[in-house]
């Protein structure tokens, strides 16, 4: 049996979803298909089951792509001030937290109700646990053959989201779709994931596990974030730090200043005139804990030792050590752990207004299966949100 539909969705996820619900509500009969067995499973563990869904300060600077101005039509054609209103319209309780990122006050569960209310009241399909079995283009638009049925439709919407967090869902399939296509898919890596350190004898990560603190930190493009820094048994968690993942290159340092609050040299100053015979150890656990210190610091300097006494070398390496500590990860813990996946379709093959396949006409690409990442803070979620939106706004 072959159905027919005007708009075909491939994956129920947020920007499938939005765009499904977009275009549906301006009269298109719209299908969504996806092979999990439920709707927006990352909306739901997302921000600690809070859902982060947008930010108060959105631009085209908290996103990374090869294209940099990609982003910026649809971000200005549904903004967060449009999501929030649609939030507000469900009369969903949010808050804000640091940074402008805003949350659900209940749970992320509300935001997927909001979206399969918003298809159903448009009248669009969402049908789970259906595996696409092939997808052919035809002269009426493209045939997809799931495990069930064969769909006709005249826009095919590719949503499958990238490779982060295998175990709800994530696939490939995107991909594989573009490349069959004839597009260019750039690179893929994990974003927003912790970066490990292997633990030998100078970074002890069993005796700093549990430590949080408050840094600014980043990878050597220069870009800093000032947030929390935690260690792990396996290296570097954290706002901080999966900021800087998106920027972190192999093989590269890291710069991590464990004081962002203090001048250590003045600290240290003051207390060489107030308390010279203060050991140098007890004179920065006021500011940090001990067992930091001890790690970074006790093969460099004597931590035993009068404040008063200490020399310029060693005032250097403590410096060094608190405002510009240098750790090279030896790795990110990969895709099971990534809040995002960077890289993606090419945006220069695709119209940053509609969302359009350059090469395949009525063929749309929305959300993260782009080479569009945003940074920590509900931009992913925005983008998602954007890219549905304009894409369901342009298909005929
Ligand atoms: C743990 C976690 C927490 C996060 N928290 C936040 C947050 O608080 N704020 C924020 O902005 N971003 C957050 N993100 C990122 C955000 O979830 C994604 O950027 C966003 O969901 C991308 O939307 P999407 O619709 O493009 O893809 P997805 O939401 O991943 O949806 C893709 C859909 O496609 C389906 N699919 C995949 N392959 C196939 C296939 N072969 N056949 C059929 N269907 C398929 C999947 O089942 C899925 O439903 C988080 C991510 C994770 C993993």
């Amino acid at each position: 049996m072959i159905r027919t539909t005007d708009v075909l969705v491939i994956g129920a996820g947020a920007a499938g979803l939005m765009c499904a619900a977009t275009a549906a509500a301006r009269g298109l009969a719209v299908v969504v298909v996806d092979h999990a067995r439920k709707a927006g499973k990352k909306i739901l563990v997302s921000g600690g089951g809070r859902c982060n869904f947008t930010n108060m300060d959105v631009g085209p600077e908290h996103y990374l792509c090869a294209n940099p101005h990609f982003v910026k039509s649809a971000l200005a054609r549904y903004s967060q001030w449009d999501f929030i209103a649609l939030v507000s319209r469900y009369n969903i309780a949010y808050h804000e937290r640091e940074h402008g990122r805003l949350f659900c006050d209940g749970s992320a569960k509300q935001i997927v109700n909001l979206l399969l209310n918003e298809n159903q009241a448009a009248g669009s399909h969402v049908e789970l646990n259906t595996e696409i079995k092939s997808v052919e283009q035809n002269e009426q638009g493209f045939l997809v053959t799931t495990g069930l049925d064969r769909i006709q439709c005249r826009h095919l919407v590719v949503a499958t989201g990238g490779l982060s967090f295998p175990k709800l869902g994530a696939t490939g399939f995107g991909y594989r779709i573009a490349k069959m296509f004839g597009h260019r898919v750039l690179p893929t890596r994990p974003g927003l994931v912790p970066l490990t350190l292997a633990s030998d004898t100078e970074m002890a990560l069993d005796k700093l596990s549990g430590i949080s603190l408050p840094v600014r930190m980043g990878a050597e493009d220069g870009r800093r974030f000032t947030e929390d820094c935690l260690f792990t048994h396996r290296g570097l968690s954290g706002p901080a730090v999966l900021q800087t993942s998106n920027y972190w290159q192999h093989q590269q340092p890291v710069e991590v200043d464990l004081l962002p609050q203090a001048q250590i040299e003045a600290e240290l100053q003051a207390l060489r005139q107030s308390q010279p015979g203060l050991s140098l150890r007890r004179g920065l656990t006021r500011h940090l804990p001990r067992r930091l210190i001890d790690t970074l610091l006790a093969s460099r300097v004597n931590l035993d030792g009068p404040i008063g006494q200490l020399t310029r070398e060693q005032t250097d390496a403590v410096i060094q050590t608190l405002h510009h500590w240098r750790p090279v990860p030896n790795g990110s813990e990969g895709f099971d752990k990534a809040e995002v996946t960077l890289g993606g379709v090419d945006t220069s093959e695709i119209s940053s207004k509609t969302m359009m396949s350059q090469k395949v006409k009525n063929l749309y690409f929305v959300g993260e299966v782009m080479d569009v990442t945003g940074w920590l803070g509900g931009y992913n979620f925005q983008w998602a949100w954007s890219s549905g939106y304009c894409c369901g706004q342009a298909m005929d």
